[in-house]
């Protein structure tokens, strides 16, 4: 796995779970709002509902007050039978129509019914939805003049009753009863009150219901509102609340419900949905320019960095230095890379100049001299310039050393070389010690007249010198035989070997003389 995948995988990695937690964290505030700004709005909501029942019960109020101080009515609760002719014009269905309501009962000051009127099957079956029987109409026996108003569950519907204490219209007089006015809450009613409330809230009563009717959730979420408990839930799609209704004594008569669709938990959905998707586009547009930036900065210069490394390595170029530009730290160690191939660059020439060098006269040895003929053998070869090689061979050096010793057989062989650096005074010319004491002289651009002056300068030069060499037949200090060749079209090996013979002849002849492969009349020096 290469550096960036490995790099773009902890990135990759780091960055989702960055991302990943503060989406997390984000949806579970943001949901919890989400569900508390819910809850507020259906409780508003259902504060609403309320308060339309309560204007059906204020209205229910003010028209049982008219009755409860109406003399006639007062008149009639006092003496029944003294005033029928009342009744029979005012207790009738349509005083019911007229008036837009569903019942009207008197009861007498001990509770017992005076008369009442109610549409066919309804308040005369009002049952109590907690004692399952009548409800005791002594409990709408009433004290006080300001009307008591409340819900009552009957079998058809829920029905809002208000009771007062039927007095005199001036407040003459002692108790005598109590009106009672009930409206059932219909279909009809409550499509008003929902068109008024612009809400969509269903109304039971425990006993009208049907079996199974409202599905009450499994896990409800216990709240209050308005000093009363209430019931929320919800799904993914809407929110339930569940009002439960008190009976004008207090007993349980039902339920409100109202169920909202989750808009705003939906919008908050939505969001998070463009959020994860703006995340996942951010992360790969960063990979991207990571990706970029890395390729840029570090992987694009470390694969040049290795791809001159390998240049190096192939072609042992220790002179060659790594360009990888930037003063980081990849700079710096280019830079230390370049110090460690300058020291094997200096380490290698001295390694070089020591395996081309003889140790005893410093001279070139045996390998330069063979590098150095091969090139410019194939020089002569290309070009026909001429090419002079000199094989020089100490005459009787067994003997002088034998004579003087070995240490000063050295020194002789010092000597030697110091007068072949004097006579091979150009550039290209080149002296080396290629034997024990036997030594060669390439002489490029020189013909076979030149080699034979430089060698016979040669032999002057180390008569110069004169060392004593008494072991010697034929001079009284060392001297040299040297055989010439001038290159032709031949091989090298061929070359040498025609110097070789002429020096082989040069001994023949009687040593410290000069002999040429090819010229036609070898020549001595006295
Ligand atoms: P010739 O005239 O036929 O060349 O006789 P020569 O004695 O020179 O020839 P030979 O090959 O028999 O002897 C060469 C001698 O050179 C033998 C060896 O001891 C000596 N020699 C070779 N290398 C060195 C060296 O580095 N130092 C010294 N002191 N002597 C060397
Ligand atoms: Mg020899
Ligand atoms: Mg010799």
């Amino acid at each position: 796995m290469g550096i960036r995948l490995k790099i773009l995988l902890v990135f990759g990695l780091c960055f989702g779970l960055m991302a990943g937690a503060t989406l997390w964290l984000l949806r579970q505030s943001v949901n919890a709002s989400y569900q508390t700004i819910e809850r507020r709005e259906l409780v508003a909501h259902m504060g609403r509902v309320l308060q339309g029942l309560e204007s059906v019960l204020a209205g229910l109020s003010s028209q049982t007050r008219d009755w409860a101080e109406w003399t006639d009515l007062y008149d009639y609760a006092s003496n029944p039978r003294a005033h029928g002719a009342w009744a029979q014009a005012n207790l009738l269905p349509q005083s019911l129509e007229s008036a837009n309501l569903s019942l009207i009962l008197l009861l007498d000051a001990k509770g017992a019914v005076l008369a009442q009127v109610a549409p066919p099957g309804a308040a005369l079956n009002m049952v109590s939805a907690t004692e399952g029987g009548a409800i005791p109409m002594g409990r709408f026996k009433s004290q006080g003049r300001t009307p008591r108003c409340g819900l009552v569950a009957t079998t058809l519907d829920l029905m809002a009753v208000c009771w007062a204490r039927i007095t005199r219209s001036d407040f003459s007089g002692a108790q005598v009863g109590t009106v009672v006015m009930g409206r059932l809450l219909t279909t009809d009613r409550q499509d008003k009150l929902r068109a008024q409330t612009g809400l969509p809230f269903e109304m039971r009563s425990a006993l009208a219901a049907p079996e199974g009717l409202l599905h009450w959730p499994d896990v409800l979420e216990a709240n209050d509102v308005g000093g009363r408990g209430f019931w929320t839930a919800h799904d993914s799609q809407q929110y339930h609340l569940y009002y439960s209704l008190l009976d004008a004594f207090g007993k349980d008569l039902g339920w409100i419900t109202l169920s909202l669709p989750r808009d705003v938990y939906a919008q908050g959905q939505h969001l998070f949905a463009q959020v994860r998707g703006q995340l996942v586009l951010i992360l790969l547009g960063t990979a991207l320019v990571l990706a970029l930036a890395l390729d840029g900065l570090l992987l694009g210069r470390l694969r040049r960095f290795s791809a001159q490394l390998v240049r190096v390595r192939q072609g042992a170029a220790w002179d060659a230095r790594i360009d990888v530009r930037g003063r980081d730290e990849l700079g710096l160690l280019a830079g230390e890379v370049n110090t460690m191939m300058g020291l094997i660059e200096s380490q290698m020439a001295g390694l070089t100049t020591l395996s081309m060098t003889d140790t005893l006269t410093g001279l070139p040895n045996r390998r330069a001299f063979d590098e150095r003929l091969r090139l410019e053998f194939a020089r002569q070869q290309r070009t026909e310039c001429a090419l002079a090689l000199l094989v020089l061979d100490v005459d009787y050096f067994k003997g002088y050393n034998d004579r003087y010793g070995h240490p000063a057989g050295d020194a002789a062989l010092q000597a030697v070389a110091q007068v072949l650096r004097q006579a091979c005074a150009r550039a290209s010319d080149l002296a080396a010690r290629t034997g024990g004491e036997e030594f060669s002289v390439l002489l490029p651009e020189t013909d076979a007249q030149g080699a034979q002056d430089i060698a016979r300068h040669i032999q002057l030069l180390l008569q110069a010198q004169a060392l004593t060499h008494e072991n010697s037949a034929v001079a009284e200090v060392v001297t040299l035989s040297i055989g010439i060749a001038i290159a032709r079209e031949e091989s090298a090996q061929a070359f040498v070997q025609r110097a070789d013979r002429a020096l082989y002849q040069a001994k023949q002849q009687g040593r410290n003389r000069v002999c040429a492969d090819d010229l036609p009349k070898p020549s001595g020096v006295e």
